[in-house]
């Protein structure tokens, strides 16, 4: 294995003509957890979008785990993979959203056998072995049978983590994972969060919480307007900002 496990050169995306990303450079270490902060709009969404290729790029390359995100490269051209071989990558990554997306008709259960059973082609008894192991994982044992809509928003999303989880992913990206829960559900989620960390999971992770990233993060990394302004460990960035619009924007939120 790489000890790299997202290397990304010079990535750049557009939007029609609007230039979202701006040639960003980052490399996360295998094991380590990267938080990313910075204004809304900055790119950081896009940012995770293309590190699991829902997103096309436009330049730059991006690397997970050694293999060419989403290309193949012969006679430094790039040749877009097939569909087939790109879920293959995108299968191997963990996604979390702020909005927990889970199946409403399924219970917790179903939604974490969901993916192993229809893409890994798991049989369902060790599927659900595995999945009941996760929710206890999670603090959810002996929830297996609610619907989303009869768990609270932190429940739904350790759920969604779990159901991650369930694909054996080598990376996790979480999308601002807390911020759609009351403040008092945050704390459950985060914990899950740092328990999967210290068990030596790959991590990228948009956040407003400042706390989290300085507890948990092994590096920390300001965005703003597409660039990659800042980088360092979590203390150093939080405490002593080298750039101006670090500084300014640390002002804003804290
Ligand atoms: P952040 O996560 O930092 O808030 P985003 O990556 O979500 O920022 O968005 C960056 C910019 O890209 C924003 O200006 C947003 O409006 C724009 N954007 C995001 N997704 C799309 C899309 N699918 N089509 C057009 N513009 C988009």
């Amino acid at each position: 294995m790489t000890d790299i496990m997202v290397r990304i050169r010079g990535l750049s995306k557009r939007y029609g003509n609007r230039e979202i990303l701006r040639g960003i450079d980052l490399d996360v270490p295998a094991g380590s957890v990267m938080c990313i902060i910075g204004p809304s709009g900055s790119g950081k969404s896009t940012l995770l979008s293309c590190i699991n290729y829902l997103e096309r790029i436009d330049g730059g390359r991006l690397w997970v785990g050694g293999e060419l995100v989403g290309y193949r490269e012969h006679k430094g051209r790039l040749h877009e993979l097939p569909e087939r071989q790109i879920a293959q990558m995108r299968a191997k990554v963990g996604m979390v959203f702020q909005q927990f997306n889970l199946f409403p008709h399924m219970t917790a259960l179903q939604n974490i056998m969901e993916a192993p059973i229809r893409v890994k082609r798991i049989r369902p008894d060790p599927a659900r072995r595995r999945a009941m192991e996760l929710l206890d994982r999670v603090g959810l044992a002996g929830k297996q049978a609610n619907f989303p809509i009869q768990l609270s928003g932190g429940e739904q999303q350790r759920v969604a983590i779990a159901r991650a989880l369930a694909m054996d992913p080598q990376l996790m990206l979480f999308d601002e994972p807390t911020s759609a829960l009351d403040p008092e559900l945050v704390g459950e989620v985060l914990a899950v969060m740092q328990d999967l960390a210290r068990s030596g999971m790959t991590m990228v992770v948009v956040t407003h919480e400042l706390a989290f990233a300085r507890e948990v993060g092994d590096a920390l990394t300001f965005m703003d307007a597409g660039r990659v302004v800042e980088c360092g460990h979590p203390r150093t960035v939080l405490n002593a900002p080298k750039e101006r619009r670090t500084q300014e924007f640390l002002a804003r939120v804290l």
